[in-house]
């Protein structure tokens, strides 16, 4: 991989060859987690905006000079990524702002997010020869590498916490992956995967740990540049001028990957001079799971964090150590954004307004993203000029049962006219 220049640990900067090391820096334990390095000039002979305005190509694998992956490697055949950003004006007026986008990327295969980074893993678990893939997740992460593995035919072991949506579950078990509930928290199912994988010698998607789902996650930002560009350029678009880069992108965060993918394909977009500049990232999570959120708060690097306690009603971003709490305070203050916790009353409140205003049924952690920018408005840090972006990170199909919650039960009726009229009137 000519592009690929290394892996640089995020705690003391030192950096290994691919293949030197499997996953994390060896001199910081389970915590070293790395960060890809690339050849900007080596990606800027294979790809170019021109060259991506041809290009055809509607999932994450249009940008693949730009992911740490062999350009010969074979990549899965499902949809993931190209997502729809969608232009939300009545989101917008709600909120006395003029320009807010929603990326809806519960339109992915398995529904959320999470395609993105275990389409990657299934090509570096390619790469790597390996025989069984496995990872612990809170849901949808094992969702994602269970259906992504289902397509190439890869085997794979997931670790869920027993209390995951039930939906999510029937997906691990529906795309026949061997599945695991653990009796604990998504942090012990982490925990147990890592011995797990060094005891059978299974490939690690785990979050993180494993360096390469950034780079899967990355692509969102991409897609955002590009898709808000094509949007807002006059047809036909030819990739002459620099993309645009939205003014602030909403987040939700559980251990950070998302958002520390978001930056970092920022960042390549800075490097690459298509972009002209960053914008602020804004990580938002539940009240009940927000260790982000005091780190900031606090002024914490993320290697003197401790593990808090996580409770919260939207289960994908429940993480009492987000493990990728270097990258993701990152994102936020190398932008000039900020982290924002919501409650899960609040969280709950947003399904309904996004479904209704937008036509997009989130899941509650997807919801929380939204119910950050009304935070932020309230607090007046968002300028109503400004163009925002919210990321809806999974479908509210996959948790039936909270979106409930927010509505009244429907009325039953007799099947006749005058039970409706009744009813009606
Ligand atoms: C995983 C997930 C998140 C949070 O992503 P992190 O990388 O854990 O911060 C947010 N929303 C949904 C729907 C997710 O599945
Ligand atoms: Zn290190």
């Amino acid at each position: 991989m000519q592009h690929v220049l290394g892996l640089k640990c995020t705690i003391c900067g030192k950096t290994y060859r691919t293949g030197e090391i499997a996953y994390v820096c060896p001199d910081h334990g389970d915590d070293g987690i790395v960060d890809v390095q690339y050849d900007y000039d080596v990606i800027a002979a294979n790809i170019s905006r021109p060259h991506l305005a041809k290009n055809s190509d509607p999932t994450i694998w249009r940008y693949k000079p730009l992911i740490a992956v062999d350009p010969a490697t074979p990549v899965p055949p499902m949809r993931v990524g190209w997502t729809p950003l969608y232009e939300a004006p009545r989101l917008a007026e709600r909120l006395h702002l003029k320009h807010v986008w929603v990326k809806d990327d519960g339109m992915n295969p398995t529904a959320s997010f999470k395609d993105r980074a275990s389409a990657v893993a299934v090509v570096k678990a390619h790469e790597e020869g390996a025989e069984i893939i496995t990872t612990a997740s809170t849901g949808n992460a094992a969702a994602a590498l269970a259906g992504l593995s289902a397509s190439v035919g890869l085997p794979a072991v997931i670790f869920v916490p027993k209390a995951a949506p039930p939906a999510k579950i029937a997906q691990h078990l529906i795309y026949g992956a061997r599945v695991m509930l653990v009796d604990g928290t998504y942090d012990d199912a982490f925990e147990l995967t890592l011995k797990v994988a060094r005891e059978f010698g299974w490939y690690n998607r785990n979050t993180a740990y494993n360096p390469y789902m950034s780079e899967g996650k990355k692509t969102a930002a991409f897609e955002v540049c590009e898709q808000l560009t094509l949007a807002l350029s006059p047809a036909p678009y030819t990739g002459a001028g620099k993309w645009i880069a939205p003014d602030r992108i909403f987040v939700p965060v559980g251990d950070g990957c998302i958002i520390g993918g978001i930056h970092k394909g920022l960042k390549d977009l800075i490097a690459l001079g298509w972009i002209d500049h960053m914008p602020k990232i804004m990580g938002i999570q539940a009240a009940g799971s927000s260790a982000l959120v005091d780190a900031w708060e606090r002024g914490l690097q993320g290697w003197e964090m401790t593990p808090q306690p996580a409770e919260t009603i939207a289960d994908s971003i429940s993480a009492g150590l987000p493990r990728d709490r270097n990258k993701a305070l990152a994102a936020v203050r190398e932008t000039g954004g900020a982290y924002l916790r919501v409650s899960d009353q609040e969280i709950l409140d947003a399904i309904p307004v996004i479904a209704r205003n937008t036509g997009v049924f989130s899941e509650p952690a997807a919801a929380a993203s939204y119910a950050g920018l009304v935070k932020a408005v309230a607090q007046g840090m968002v300028d109503s000029e400004e163009h925002v972006v919210v990321l809806l990170t999974g479908s509210g199909l996959k948790d039936i049962k909270s979106a409930m919650k927010t509505v009244p039960e429907p009325p039953i009726v007799a099947p006749d006219l005058e039970a409706v009229r009744e009813i009606i009137e």
